[in-house]
């Protein structure tokens, strides 16, 4: 078609011209007046003991637990990868030991262990993650930093879950669950496979906003007390440029050497503090932007931020498409701030971004047993401790007693009044000063694995999650290496 007879046929359908339609607001799906009735459909069904769903930072780890212990696992993502936030919000993964750099004669501890120290042991001999060399710099906030290279990590992810023996269905929805009485007996997907229907025995919900535990009936709460974010990765921009702009501004933050692109001692973590231009501070301020970066590769930062309190709620549809756009918006000003500040960023281009607005807190699910502030910052341990942890995000404001460590008991993982269904990652724990701890990646991925080992267990001794002995999951994680506090 000729552009000429292309433009006339535009018009005759009435696009191009302008539009006779008045612009409408459109009613939101629960404002809507009408409703429709879908009619009942037949589903094809398949069998599983174990469904993990989410295949992120908890999930994955949970997957390939429940694949080592033998058990027939599928992990359902809605993603086309797993590795979730780790992989998409962080700036370093926090943190496989205690705060032993804050304390006089404190212990190192290297408290998560097991499947997620094996993974990051193989990403790091990929030449994907720096491992944990020591802070030089806010020593009083974690010890160490672990940055890793986010697509190795998804690649890594896939490898050792096969290796497991999951069925890993990505691009793939929890959409139902199938209950009766208070037992889960099967799940809804949907994908462009079609809609299908999933039994299994023992379930574990890792999709962040707790969707599994929704549909199952389990009482929650949505405390929306967090700010939402998008982080980018740049490219064309040099740590060690960034490292001589703070430096000349004595405004060096957060700072760490290890290796990077190969060669060791090099800067992997670099943080921003009370930058001493005026006019860069308050437009950041203004996009919400941390100034904090880790990469394990030359001429990259991996990670910045801009974070974003959605005026309505992160579990509304339509709240949520204003902010990815607002967010993309103050993405694109941080880049464009970089590039005029930053001498040897006048290149940088954004290289990632995630793709989806990231969440620090969905639904936050009632479980058994509730992590207290006083457990996380005294340092409790309990009789059925399955992690142990020792990062506190609040730091130096809050960190745990002695630069020591607390428990996730069991309790904490098993979703009230659901026969045999647990919760790991981001979805635990009500007080936020509490969960400012909990929901830190090295923790989710050490859930995921009691979890994903739990549900193992439950499905070969076909039991509820109250029914199954904890000596028994306690000798699996420590058969896998799990640390736990004497
Ligand atoms: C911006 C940001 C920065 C952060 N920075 C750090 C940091 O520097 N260090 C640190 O340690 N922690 C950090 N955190 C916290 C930490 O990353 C998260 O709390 C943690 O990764 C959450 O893990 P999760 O397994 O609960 O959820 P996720 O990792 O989000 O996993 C949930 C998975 O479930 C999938 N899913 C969701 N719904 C469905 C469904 N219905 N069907 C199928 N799949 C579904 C998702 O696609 C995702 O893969 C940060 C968090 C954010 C948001």
């Amino acid at each position: 078609m000729k552009r000429r007879d292309f433009s006339k046929t535009m018009l005759l359908l009435g696009l191009g011209a302008k539009s006779t339609f008045a612009r409408q607001s459109i009613p939101s799906a629960v404002e809507s007046p009408e409703s429709y009735e879908e009619p009942a459909k037949r589903l094809p069904v398949r069998h599983f003991d174990v469904v993990v769903a989410g295949g992120g930072t908890a999930g994955l780890f949970a997957a390939i637990a429940a694949g080592r212990q033998g058990a027939k696992t599928m992990l359902i993502e809605s993603k086309g990868y797993c590795g979730g936030i780790a992989v998409e919000g962080g700036t370093a993964i926090h943190s496989f030991y205690n705060l032993y750099t804050a304390f006089e004669g404190c212990k190192k501890i290297k408290a998560v262990q097991g499947i997620p120290a094996e993974f990051m042991d193989k990403l790091t001999e990929m030449g994907g993650c720096t491992g944990y060399p020591e802070m030089e710099t806010a020593r009083d906030y974690d010890a160490v930093c672990t940055a890793i290279d986010t697509e190795l990590y998804k690649l890594l992810a896939f490898r050792m879950l096969e290796q497991a023996g999951v069925f890993v269905a990505v691009n793939t929805l929890l959409a139902g669950a199938i209950v009766n009485d208070s037992r889960i007996r099967g799940v809804i997907t949907e994908s462009r496979s079609g809609r299908e229907a999933i039994m299994a025995n023992s379930f574990v919900d890792c999709t962040g906003y707790g969707d599994l535990c929704a549909h199952a009936g389990a009482g929650f709460n949505v405390p929306n007390d967090y700010d939402s974010c998008n982080s980018f990765g740049l490219a064309n921009a040099s740590i060690d440029d960034y490292y001589e702009f703070l430096k000349s501004h004595n405004a060096i933050g957060q700072m760490c050497r290890g290796p990077r692109s190969g060669e060791e001692n090099k800067f992997v973590r670099m943080g921003a503090e009370q930058l001493d231009i005026p006019a860069l501070q308050a437009e950041a301020h203004k996009i919400g932007m941390s100034m904090i970066t880790t990469t394990v590769h030359d001429n990259y930062l991996m990670y910045i931020k801009c974070n974003y309190k959605i005026p309505g709620s992160v579990l509304n549809r339509d709240d949520v498409a204003k902010a990815e756009i607002e967010i993309r918006n103050r993405i694109a000003r941080a880049a464009e701030l970089l590039r005029e500040y930053v001498p040897g960023f006048e290149k940088a281009f954004i290289a990632r971004t995630s793709p989806s607005l990231c969440i620090r807190r969905g639904r936050q699910i009632i479980c058994d047993y509730d992590i207290t502030h006083e457990d996380v910052i005294d340092g409790r341990h309990f009789d059925d401790d399955t992690v142990v942890y020792g990062f506190h995000d609040w730091a130096p404001r809050y960190q745990i007693k002695d630069g020591g460590t607390y428990g996730i008991p069991y309790r904490a993982l098993c979703v009230k009044s659901v026969e045999n269904l647990y919760a790991a990652g981001m979805m635990i724990t009500s007080d936020h000063r509490a969960h400012m701890s909990t929901r830190n990646t090295v923790s989710c991925m050490g859930q995921g694995q009691a979890t994903g080992t739990a549900a193992a267990l439950c499905a070969q001794k076909h039991c509820g999650s109250r029914e199954l002995k904890f000596a028994d999951l306690k000798k699996e994680l420590l058969k896998s290496k799990v640390y736990f506090a004497s």
